[in-house]
């Protein structure tokens, strides 16, 4: 047995909502039920399931922002919801997020340079020049250029302002970023190189990701390790990413189903739908 304490432990985490709307009025919905997972430095958890498993609220309750009825979330051995408020302001600055709709989680009035500005001004004391200098080499980092700064969301590309979330997510160099549906509204080609940075980035930086998806094919790009969510259960779990043709259960199969092309059918009268 190990000693090493991982960087995220969740135990027994549960969580549920009383769901809202008309035809919802008083329905119990059990957004997270009993989830025990761990993530050590520099893993890369994926986290699928279809819409409405829980993969959000799971999100949010390892962020510490939403917290759970039961069960413990530690990170780095400190129990985000426990008394020891100093200390998980401390750690909170080694855990950052990236959400899908990046228009929406930076504000249109402020420019790239002070969005991504924001976390070191709350956590380091940077002179101005200090903070004007790391900014620019923290959109050096994912791809963009230091005068790209000077900019307003509405004059970035879906992708290129998806850069700008990432450079602020790792503004602090986090020990971990949750990655919520964070390449699901980028074309596939775009996808594919903001995945690629997160992949470069996460190596550079030696961070963890949970990376959350209803897309197998994304997750499959980055994790290293795979829990697939139903109805706020992990219902599936795979320790390496190579095992992902012995997924059985049949969300993961429905969800496999969309990524991988069917074995070639050989149909009756012997015809090809050529390709
Ligand atoms: P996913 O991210 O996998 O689509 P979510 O975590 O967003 O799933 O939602 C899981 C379930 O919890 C859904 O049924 C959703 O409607 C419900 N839910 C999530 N957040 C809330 C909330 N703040 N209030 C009420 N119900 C919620
Ligand atoms: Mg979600």
């Amino acid at each position: 047995m190990s000693a090493i304490q991982p960087l995220l432990e969740l135990r027994q985490v549960s969580k549920h909502f009383h769901g809202g709307g008309i035809f919802k009025q008083g329905r119990r919905v059990q957004a997270t039920k009993e989830v025990s997972l761990s993530l050590g430095a520099k893993e890369c958890l994926g986290l699928v399931g279809e819409s409405g498993s829980g993969k959000s609220t799971l999100g949010r309750i390892i962020l510490g922002i939403e917290k759970p009825e039961a069960g413990e979330v530690l990170f780095q051995g400190i129990n985000l919801y426990g008394k020891d408020k100093a200390a998980i302001r401390a750690v909170r600055r080694d855990l950052q997020v990236v959400f899908q709709d990046c228009f929406s989680s930076v504000n249109p009035r402020m420019t790239a340079g002070e969005s991504i500005a924001e976390p070191l001004k709350n956590f380091e004391g940077l002179t101005y020049r200090q903070t004007l200098r790391t900014v620019g080499e923290l959109l050096e980092l994912v791809g963009l250029k230091a005068e790209d700064a000077l900019k307003f969301p509405h004059q970035f590309s879906g992708g290129q302002l998806q850069r700008v979330c990432i450079a602020r997510a790792i503004s602090l160099r986090p020990k971990l970023i949750v990655l919520d549906e964070a390449v699901s509204s980028l074309d596939v080609l775009v996808q594919a190189q903001i995945l690629e940075l997160l992949s470069a980035l996460r190596e550079e930086l030696s961070m963890s990701y949970v990376f959350i998806s209803h897309d197998l094919a994304a997750v499959a790009r980055l994790a290293d390790r795979l829990a697939v969510m139903q109805a706020g259960e992990v219902v599936e779990r795979l320790e390496t990413m190579e095992d992902i043709h012995c997924l059985t259960h049949p969300v993961s199969l429905a969800l496999l189903g969309a990524v991988l092309p069917a074995e070639p059918v050989s149909r009756a009268g012997g015809m090809d739908a050529g390709t």
